[in-house]
């Protein structure tokens, strides 16, 4: 009898993290010999700091490479909670914190723990690519809230007044955000903590690049503008972007005692422990110094600068002017319906094509956080690899016909 590996439904329609599988195949052309250039991975270019990787060391050698606790262990909540003290003024106890592998495994976990099948979650378009997957997997129904690069993709309050249900389980903020880098403005934080409070939501904040900032502003979320919605935050964070450790795979769950301990049950279920030495260089990072943050995030501006005044010097492009993280978002839609070698390009995954096939850029297109109208590169790279990408995209928007 023939077997054809049945698989179940959640699973059939689940495409694959089009980020991850865009430089996937960014990288085997480049192990091909292929030139590429990589404008596509949302993960920095630096190595993790030398006082960071000597902690992993300490613990192999200290045989520190056993279960720990599921949650986490002490030493990194305390540096969990120090960083939530120091960045947000606000205190969280051992039991208001779980440690897990990656902000990703998180925010996985916060879906299975809070919805129920058919609750809906509210996600301010553009979002990052796996929030509409994460919801899904869980039996969730996203709803989306479509933002305007006219209003530099500020929260649309009054559309997403008028979204609110009775189903209305949740709300993901990300600020500053994966792909627009726009950074939400205290009265829009303030605006949504006053409605998840008269409507009963939970808001989830994902501040995974709330230190990688370039607007001179420190960073904020909704509990550090107005605490009283404290029981209803559930701040989703992590060292990957801020200290160069996308690899550790160390996230962490700030919020209500309820929603850790419920995770921290699916965590006992699924995976244990977050790992046990990354779990250390985890705390080293962030209780140890901080200055190799400023000097990432200089780097980073500096790029930013540079990818933005050669995208806004393309005849054709808009890009509006990133606050935070490291993508750029610009606006492509003015090369639909434009032609190369008799094909067209009709939309962001045409375009995104066509730059990888006759100028070897590997970028994501827009349709994957949800604007078709844009395409994301990314600048957590070297200098010479965003000039060489950008002079290559110029000469190859002014081929199309
Ligand atoms: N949220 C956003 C917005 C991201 O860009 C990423 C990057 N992958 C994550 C969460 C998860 O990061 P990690 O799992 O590496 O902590
Ligand atoms: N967050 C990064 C990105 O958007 C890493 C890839 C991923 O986890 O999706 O490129």
């Amino acid at each position: 009898m023939s077997w054809e590996a049945p698989l179940a439904e959640r699973v059939r329609n689940l495409k694959p993290s089009p980020t991850l599988a865009v430089d996937a195949k960014a990288k085997a052309l480049k192990a091909q010999g292929v030139d590429i250039v990589n404008l596509s991975a949302g993960e920095p270019d630096f190595d993790t700091p030398d006082h960071i990787k000597e902690a992993a060391i300490k613990a192999i050698r200290d045989g520190f490479t056993k279960y720990t606790a599921v949650a986490g262990i002490p030493e990194l909540k305390e540096a969990i909670a120090a960083k939530m003290k120091r960045d947000y003024n606000t205190e969280y106890s051992a039991d208001e914190i779980i440690a897990s592998t990656g902000g990703k495994q998180v925010l996985y976990n916060i879906m299975q723990a809070i919805l129920d099948p058919g609750d809906e979650v509210i996600i301010p378009v553009p979002y990052w690519v796996s929030y509409p997957a994460l919801v899904e997997l869980a039996g969730g129904v996203p709803q989306f809230l479509m933002c305007s690069a006219d209003d530099g993709f500020a929260l649309d309050i009054d559309g997403l007044a008028s979204m609110i249900t009775s189903r209305t389980r949740a709300i993901i903020l990300n600020s500053p955000s994966n792909p627009t880098g726009a950074a939400y403005s205290e009265k829009d934080l303030e605006e949504v903590a006053r409605l998840a409070s008269q409507h009963g939501f939970y808001i989830i904040s994902d501040d995974i690049y709330d230190e990688i900032r370039f607007d001179g502003k420190a960073p904020a979320n909704v509990v550090s503008i107005n605490p009283e919605c404290r029981d209803r935050a559930l701040i989703v964070n992590g060292v990957s972007k801020t200290y160069a450790m996308t690899g550790w795979r160390i996230g962490y769950l700030a919020g209500p005692a309820a929603v850790v301990k419920a995770t921290s049950k699916i965590q006992s279920q699924s995976t244990s422990n977050p790992n046990s030495i990354a779990q250390k260089a985890a705390a080293a990072a962030l209780s140890g110094p901080q200055d190799c943050i400023q000097t990432m995030n200089s780097a980073f501006a500096e790029r930013k600068e540079y990818i933005v005044s050669r995208l806004r010097g393309i005849d054709g492009v808009k890009c509006v002017e990133p606050s935070g993280a490291f993508y750029a978002f610009p606006d492509m839609s003015a090369f639909y319906g434009k032609k190369h070698a008799g094909s067209t390009i009709s939309d962001s995954l045409t375009l995104a094509d066509y730059l990888l096939e006759s100028a070897r850029i590997a970028c994501v297109p827009g349709i994957a956080f949800g604007d078709d109208r844009f395409i994301r590169f990314s600048y957590a790279t070297d200098m010479a690899v965003i000039k060489e990408g950008m002079d290559r995209l110029e000469k190859a928007l002014g081929e199309l016909e």
